[in-house]
């Protein structure tokens, strides 16, 4: 484990570099969860971080890392999600400034919201890729440094400061469930749980449309994988066919991949709003849908779930919240 490229002194590092700089967030027990599934289960309420997702760690880490001189010339980003709104925050905290570039078709509010943040924002193009070669020509025409949103091994250690505050709270947590993209918030949490307590497995969730890092995992190797819409939108996207931290990281570190269907995840959403009033994204709603739809198989300890952004938008959730009018037949399902 120790060949890995973030391994728990990178995560402690961090932990002291952000701290005072991020919200340590509450770890609450559900009440409703465990009388479900028979164990103590606890919610990180990582959604109430500052910009609304755990993002904001590794991008206070990623900028606080940076030698002064780099962190002057400014940052860059293509993302115009949780990344990207965590970057323009971290950047303003920190002395810097980020630039985010974003194609024409991101609707307007996004955009409003990111130069909200104090960022500059580049309009470029019809696609992600024409966003990201407008990144690559700002790196080397204008020097700007480029804050990636997970294969990074800065971002990486600050997402794992996530697993250090969930086993103080949670010191015999046998099960963390955690939701999986590009896999920079899987591998950080595995890194910090795996060395401190090596018998809690770390479970990785996904949605069955578009999981890149699952279909990366069966290859034994970074494959593409077709994008295609869905209630877990932050989810979305590729790990990069050159990935270099977070494909072996989780390759090494996860006990299991689970994928979560889109009536699953909406369920999630929902029992996450009417049981433990709390509004979250698709993405964050993953491991909530795992435990109700009984994916995670037998559970022999306390569970604990990364609840990891809030940034839906409102018109959706509602939608998501009216699905099923009667909300008790689905806890008694
Ligand atoms: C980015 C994101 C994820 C996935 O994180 P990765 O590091 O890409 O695996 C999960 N939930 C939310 C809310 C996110 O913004």
């Amino acid at each position: 484990m120790t060949d890995l490229p973030v391994t728990l002194p990178d995560i402690e590092r961090a932990a002291r570099r952000i701290d005072g700089r991020i919200l340590r967030t509450p770890f609450v027990l559900s009440a409703a969860l465990a009388q479900r599934c028979g164990v103590p289960v606890g919610l990180k309420l990582e959604h109430h971080q500052t910009t609304g997702s755990f993002k904001l760690r590794g991008a206070t880490n990623a900028l606080l890392s940076l030698p002064p001189e780099k962190r002057a010339r400014g940052v860059v980003a293509a993302s115009t999600g949780n990344h990207g709104r965590a970057l323009a925050h971290a950047a303003r905290a920190e002395g810097s400034v980020a630039t985010i570039c974003m194609s024409k078709l991101v609707p307007d509010n996004k955009v409003a919201e990111i130069r909200r943040l104090g960022a500059n924002v580049r309009i470029v193009g019809k696609s992600q890729d024409d966003a990201q070669a407008e990144v690559e020509r700002l790196v080397t025409e204008n020097g700007l440094v480029m804050v990636p949103p997970f294969d990074d091994g800065a971002i990486v250690a600050g997402q794992g400061t996530l697993g250090l505050e969930i086993l103080e709270a949670m010191p015999d947590v046998a099960t963390v469930l955690v939701p999986l993209s590009g896999g920079g918030l899987a591998a950080g949490i595995a890194a910090a749980v795996k060395a401190r307590s090596p018998k809690t497995r770390v479970i990785g969730l996904t949605m069955e449309r578009g999981a890149a890092m699952k279909a990366s995992l069966d290859a034994g190797r970074p494959v593409q994988v077709e994008e295609v819409e869905s209630l877990a939108d932050s989810l979305g996207g590729g790990i990069g066919l050159d990935n270099t931290v977070t494909f072996a990281m989780c390759r090494a570190l996860l006990d299991d991949v689970i994928l979560l269907s889109e009536t699953e995840i909406a369920a999630g959403m929902r029992h996450a709003y009417r049981e433990e009033r709390e509004v979250i994204e698709g993405a964050g709603a993953v491991g909530i849908a795992a435990l109700l739809s009984a994916r995670v198989g037998r559970l022999d300890g306390p569970v604990a779930l990364v609840l990891s952004g809030r940034n839906v938008d409102m018109a959706q959730h509602l939608r998501v919240i009216n699905e099923n009018p009667d909300p008790f037949r689905e806890a008694a399902a």
